[in-house]
């Protein structure tokens, strides 16, 4: 149920006339299946944010719709502003958001870029993910010498774009495409309205650190003395260590303390080994975390405004955790967080499973459980409303129309209409779900209780797979009333000429064939069920012994329901091979099924009947 979306952040040169920033992103929209989430317009900057996501082909046709406006808007001769740019589009970053790679990304940039070079005319550089060298990976330095010192980067042979001509188009200038990861924009909120209190949080957070200092540097580290390096004296930032040399100093940073400290005084606008008479730096906690601390008249609160460029490598949770950490350590509490804009529903999932585990549940929870208890544990709705549907992206797609959205007596009613669907195929999945479901619950139930210790860890693999299994024949229940389609359509074809009786012919085979898959994917993830719930009548509490037993039977349900409806399409296929090859699979499957639903019951009833008699 999950389709791949992707996100799109142009940044446009114009960030005061309104109508122009319309134009824009009123092509956008006009491309087609895109959403618009923000428009986010700079006085100072000059500049425009845009943020939009949809699928992978949506996200690069309304780029392209964007830039080729903005090339039509925007004169960038007479541009300026505040901020560092080349472009009239100066740069277009492609991040992967749910079901898409950064790789996938990187292939939509250069697909763009390649259009944009073609058909607009404009240089292109690809930078970060996209990036086809590693010198043109940091945007800073693809952009060097912005707008006023393209002419010269152009004539530059070491700076030939990488699509598009190496000439100036004075109008639109050049244009920056890539791949990056989801930038999350996050804020830990304090019990104080004190900035410097957020400061001091931030400083220990963020990637590149701080000044150092000695002496009364606990709990307020901003109350030491600064450290300094003199000739013959390199401190180290993060201990007592003094170096004789900056060599000797930056080897043990590596050695003892596993960072490189060229790159961290460089981010602090350092030229090592040029550090005499400048100020040591202590890095931070974290990664890819920016941040800086304010105070926000809105909430009356100062606040930890932190941006993680990567939370695969530094997640929300991780961070939050630290800074509950430092509060308390300085007499201060973390009241909760803020996401600002949106979030990946895998950064929530993450964050949530992440809290699930350090409370002693499974990780077999159903999804929007999982997604509340991030929420909660994050604090999410400690300064403003969170909701989940409008902050989360990526959530799973349920149409309005579908069968699964419905209540069971509407859906139990909608089966027993005269019309043929839905009918057994998507009762058959359902069937499979509750089985699963049922294995979750008995797992869930048993889990982390007195003496469950050796049986935990499979009870926890147990709950988490029927969780994956129950969704995936959740999906089964609409995709089968919709597994004809294709046969359907082929029927309507039309038979005027003996070629277009062979193609309708040939169309119908083709449904037919795919009209077997959704049922055979139903049997075997319903078998998949049975042995999860034939797993928890071993292993699960006494008292849910019916629970898991059912489960298994019904799941069992599901196993000879899409086997039935396998064997009814496949009378009419015209294929034998593919009929031969599927009725063996069949048999085999049912074999399978059939023995473990009876030894499966054989062994509820044993323990039933032992149970009675040991009264
Ligand atoms: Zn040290």
């Amino acid at each position: 149920m999950t389709t791949p979306l992707v996100e799109c952040v142009p940044n446009f040169s114009e960030g005061r006339d309104r109508a122009k920033i319309k134009r824009i992103t009123d092509a956008i929209e006009a491309a087609g299946g895109v959403t618009l989430l923000n428009v986010d317009p700079g006085m100072d900057t000059h500049r425009t944010v845009v943020t939009f996501v949809g699928s992978p082909e949506a996200v690069e046709r309304a780029a392209f719709a964007g830039i080729a406006t903005a090339a039509q808007v925007i004169d960038m001769r007479v541009h300026s502003g505040a901020h560092p740019r080349m472009g009239a589009t100066d740069v277009c970053p492609f991040v992967p958001v749910e079901g898409v790679t950064m790789e996938e990304c990187a292939a939509i940039a250069r697909r763009l870029g390649e259009r944009v070079g073609r058909e607009l005319g404009i240089p292109v550089y690809l930078y970060e993910a996209a990036a086809a060298m590693p010198e043109r990976r940091n945007l800073a330095d693809v952009r060097r010498g912005e707008y006023e010192g393209l002419a010269k980067k152009l004539a530059d042979p070491a700076w030939k774009p990488d699509f598009g001509p190496a000439a100036m188009n004075p109008g639109a200038g050049a244009t920056v495409i890539g791949a990056r990861p989801f930038l999350i924009a996050y804020n830990v909120n304090l019990n104080s309205t004190d900035k410097n209190h957020a400061s001091d949080l931030a400083f220990a957070l963020r990637e590149k650190g701080r000044v150092a200092r000695s002496g009364n540097t606990a709990p307020y580290y901003s109350r030491g003395k600064k450290l300094s390096y003199r000739e013959g004296s390199f401190p180290c930032g993060s201990c007592t260590f003094v170096g004789k040399s900056y060599d000797e100093v930056a080897a043990h940073c590596t050695s003892e303390h596993h960072y490189d400290l060229g790159e961290l005084l460089r981010s602090n606008d350092l030229d090592p080994p040029k550090v005499v008479g400048k100020n040591v730096y202590r890095p931070g906690l974290f990664k890819a975390c920016k941040a800086i601390g304010w105070y926000v008249k809105d909430y009356d609160r100062a606040q930890v405004s932190i941006n993680l460029t990567n939370f695969h490598l530094t997640p929300p949770h991780e961070v939050l955790e630290a800074s509950r950490k430092l509060a308390s350590e300085r007499g201060l509490l973390v009241t909760g967080s803020e996401i600002v804009g949106v979030v990946p529903m895998a950064a929530m999932m993450q964050a949530g499973k992440h809290y699930l585990h350090k409370q002693g549940r499974t990780l077999g929870q159903p999804v929007p459980d999982i997604l509340n208890t991030a929420v909660r544990s994050l604090g999410l709705t400690d300064v403003a409303p969170f909701h989940v549907r409008e902050k989360v992206l990526g959530l799973p797609v349920v149409p309005a129309g579908a069968l699964v959205q419905r209540t069971v007596i509407d859906f139990t009613d909608e089966v027993s209409r005269d019309s043929p669907a839905p009918g057994g195929g998507s009762v058959a999945a359902l069937a499979g779900a509750l089985g699963a479901a049922l294995a979750s619950m008995v797992a869930n139930l048993t889990y982390g209780k007195e003496g469950t210790e050796e049986r935990d860890p499979e009870l926890a693999r147990v709950a988490e797979e029927a969780q994956r299994i129950k969704d995936q024949l959740i999906a089964a229940v609409d995709a089968d009333s919709d597994a004809f389609q294709g046969f359907m359509d082929a029927l309507r074809l039309p038979q005027g000429t003996p070629e277009e009786k062979a193609t309708r012919i040939r169309k119908m085979q083709e449904g037919l064939k795919a009209a077997v898959q959704v049922p055979w994917s139903t049997a075997e993830a319903s078998y998949a069920a049975m042995q999860l719930a034939r797993s928890v009548v071993t292993h699960g509490n006494p008292n849910s012994l019916s629970d898991g037993a059912v489960g298994v039977q019904i799941a069992f349900a599901g196993v000879r329901g899409g086997l039935w409806n396998v064997m009814i399409n496949l009378k009419d296929i015209q294929d034998p091979g593919y009929v031969a090859e599927k009725r063996t699979a069949c048999a085999n499957l049912l074999a399978q099924a059939k023995a473990l639903a009876e030894e499966a019951a054989s062994a509820v009833d044993e323990r039933l009947v032992g149970m009675i008699e040991k009264r």
